[in-house]
């Protein structure tokens, strides 16, 4: 198909400095779990989205020097000529796509605590990041940078980019963004100094400019010289010669980057789940900065709407449409506009398990996009699959996330498919939750699969089917895929932190039964140990329903695991607005005449609260019935002509969506697979250089 005109303004060259993106998608620096030891996999992983169509494909961070060390995690290093090799694999990756590649070049000053590297770790004033993110805490703290420091700082910089140049990268960075040490600098909590590089604006810019300066000197007028800024503290930081300091400090340094790259300050503005900023959240914010520079601008605001992309270039607050979200969600989102098909771009929901992957430590994960991170170790790619290795049918149990991710890839891969769901739509929890406060976005999973399907003529999909095993024995499909998901559990939590006791009286709920639409008396009390977002979200539904809701956790926090996924701090605030009491550090232990009694976790002092309803949002078992009891009749499976019958899914360990997406994927991948190919490829790191 061809191309709306619409966007061919998305499709225009942009200049940048020395160098020239083909179009104006921008693939921004991002955390994606993938360190030096994983070459190969870091390399594939980006080739991905150069492929796809994006203009220009950047690192992460990268570290220019042992004294920015953010173990356990995930950052890769530049800290000297044996890092090159690997990188190159990456540029010589992207270059083959025609796009070009960028590096973000990094310290992380009072924000590291150099855990592996043991150097003590320094900031313009010594001043340290006493962060409320347990990952982020620690027990070094920082020292004061003197001259010397500076000094070193500059010339790590300057190296690293030389570097960078080798490795064949086009766009290096300085990165003044996120609580790291050139941003240090900018603001005054962090730097009191009182020598040339502390005090008024024009002294707190002056290390991002001569970080530039280094950097331009280092890499010769061949590669562009990017600024990654923040911008949201600056901007609401009054000053007496512009609107806000923000645009004194792009005034200051106005043509000195070849590109601007600006974005907010902490990570949960910066990347906010959908449950609580809209797609172009940070136009308010850095929107001034292209009426400043006559520099190219990049920024980010989770774009998946074509329209609204090109809305940003005509209306001159952006240049380049950053993304890092929406290009993990679907790498190939710029080929498919180019290509007249904008409909099949699997839109990013915004949930953030991407951002949790790096909490974790680990490379990163994708709700939308199961092939993410396994470009390379498992060959998935995302827009093609293996035909099918066989004639057989399959049949699917259950039209969840896991069933449906399932029939589209086993239908791409040729096989015939039916899929059989008991409810009279699918979409499995997709149908209930996303009617919930600030989900509606999570209707992606379902909207983009639903779509896809429709368009391939080979799976059958039937509601209002519930199955029984013999149902399925009748049915005689080669292969029966158990996709039928989990239960709530009406259970309590024990001092050990397990799951115990079960809690069966009138009043007491679960999500089921109000997904089910079960009658919800006032008071209620939200009991939540599952520690995700059903808590929160369920008990601001019930606040918005006009009921009186308190909230109680065993942990610390109310969602407490949102903490990963950048969506505890707005939990917070929404549990206020709403007017929810909290009670964390509590366990209920009993549920009788009107009250729950809560227990402290530690001290098990105890309260009474008020309760006319309980909901208990716990734990989760499998719905793995079906599968029990086809397993239980061999010989009829053989007389069936059924030749395995596999849980996926929630079925067959109940977790958050992005695993239930991936589990079906992954089974629909492997059927009829050579087994040798199962297991996945190891990276390493490439050896150094010294040693060959
Ligand atoms: P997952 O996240 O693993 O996809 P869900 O709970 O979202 O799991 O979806 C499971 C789906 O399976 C639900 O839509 C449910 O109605 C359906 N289901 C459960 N049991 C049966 C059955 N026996 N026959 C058909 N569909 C079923
Ligand atoms: Fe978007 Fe969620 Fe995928 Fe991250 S994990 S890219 S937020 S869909």
């Amino acid at each position: 198909m061809a191309r709306n005109p619409r966007y061919d303004i998305l499709f225009e060259p942009v200049r940048i400095g020395p160098v020239t993106a083909r179009n104006r998608f921008y693939a921004v620096p991002h955390a994606a779990g993938m360190t030096n030891a994983m070459p190969h996999m870091r390399a594939k992983f980006r080739e991905t989205k150069a492929e796809g169509g994006w203009g220009v494909v950047c690192t992460g961070y990268v570290s220019i020097d042992p004294s920015s060390d953010d173990a356990p995690l995930p950052f890769a290093t530049l800290w000297d000529d044996d890092d090159i090799r690997s990188h190159a694999l990456m540029t010589e990756a992207v270059h083959r796509h025609g796009a070009l590649a960028g590096i973000e070049l990094w310290h992380g000053g009072g924000s590291v605590m150099n855990r592996a590297s043991r150097i003590a770790p320094m900031s313009p004033s010594g001043t340290s990041w006493m962060a409320t993110h347990v990952n982020f805490m620690g027990n070094q703290r920082p020292r004061l940078m003197n001259a010397d420091d500076i000094r070193s700082l500059l010339k790590w910089q300057g190296e690293a980019a030389r570097r960078a140049r080798q490795a064949g990268f086009d766009i290096v960075y300085v990165y003044a963004g996120m609580g790291y040490l050139p941003y240090e600098f900018l603001l005054p909590e962090w730097n009191q100094r009182t020598d040339a590089y502390g005090g008024s604006v024009g002294n707190r810019v002056r290390i991002v400019r001569e970080l530039l300066e280094v950097t331009h000197e280092a890499v010769g007028g061949k590669c562009a010289v990017a600024l990654r800024i923040s911008l949201e503290e600056l901007r609401s930081r009054p000053s007496d010669r512009a609107p806000s300091e923000a645009h004194e400090v792009v005034a200051l340094l106005a043509d000195v980057p070849d590109l601007w790259d600006v974005k907010l300050d902490s990570s949960p503005t910066d990347c906010p789940p959908s449950r609580f900023a809209p797609e172009g959240s940070h136009e308010p914010i850095i929107g001034f900065v292209k009426k400043i520079t006559a520099r190219p601008v990049v920024g980010v605001g989770r774009f998946t709407s074509p329209d609204t992309m090109a809305g940003q270039i005509r209306r001159g607050v952006l240049d380049l449409i950053g993304a890092a979200r929406p290009s993990i969600a679907d790498p190939f989102l710029p080929n498919k506009i180019d290509q007249g098909c904008e409909q099949d771009i699997r839109e990013c929901i915004g949930c953030n398990i991407c951002i949790s992957s790096w909490h974790d430590s680990v490379p990163v994960r994708c709700t939308q996009n199961p092939t993410i991170g396994e470009e390379w170790r498992r060959g998935w790619h995302p827009e093609r699959i293996a035909p099918a290795g066989s004639a057989s049918s399959v049949l699917v149990v259950g039209a969840g996330p896991a069933g449906l991710e399932c029939a589209l890839a086993l239908g791409r891969r040729g096989y015939q498919v039916s899929v059989a769901e008991a409810g009279e739509d699918i979409g499995g929890r997709l149908r209930f939750e996303t009617r919930l406060p600030g989900l509606s976005g999570w209707g992606r999973v379902l909207d983009w699969r639903r779509g896809q399907l429709e368009r391939l003529n080979n799976v059958d999909v039937y509601r209002g089917n519930r199955l029984s095993a013999q149902d399925i024995l009748e049915l005689g499909n080669t292969h029966v895929v158990i996709a039928t998901g989990s239960r709530w559990q009406r259970l309590l939590y024990s001092p050990l932190e397990v799951p115990a006791g079960h809690l069966e009286s009138a009043g007491v709920f679960t999500p089921d039964d109000v997904a089910a639409g079960a009658r919800i008396e006032s008071p209620v009390v939200v009991y939540d140990f599952d520690n995700y977002y059903m808590g929160s979200v369920l008990a601001e539904a019930l606040a918005r329903a006009g009921n009186r809701v308190s909230y109680v956790t065993p942990a610390g926090h109310a969602s407490a695991w949102g903490i990963m996924s950048n969506e505890q701090p707005q939990v917070h605030r929404a549990l206020f607005a709403a007017g929810i009491a909290l009670h964390t550090l509590s366990r209920v232990t009993t549920f009788e005449r009107g009250a729950v009694t809560l227990a402290n976790q530690f001290t098990s002092a105890e309260t009474r609260l008020e309760c006319a309803a309980l909901v208990i949002v716990g734990a989760r078992l499998a719905n793995d019935a079906l599968h029990a009891a086809l397993i239980a009749r061999p010989e009829e499976l053989v007389r069936a002509g059924i030749k395995s019958v596999t849980r996926i899914g929630d079925a067959l360990a109940p977790g958050a969506i992005v695993h239930a997406v991936y589990s079906g994927h992954r089974y629909a991948r492997e059927l009829d697979a050579d087994p040798a190919t199962l297991t996945y490829r190891r990276d390493a790191p490439l050896p150094a250089m010294r040693s060959m």
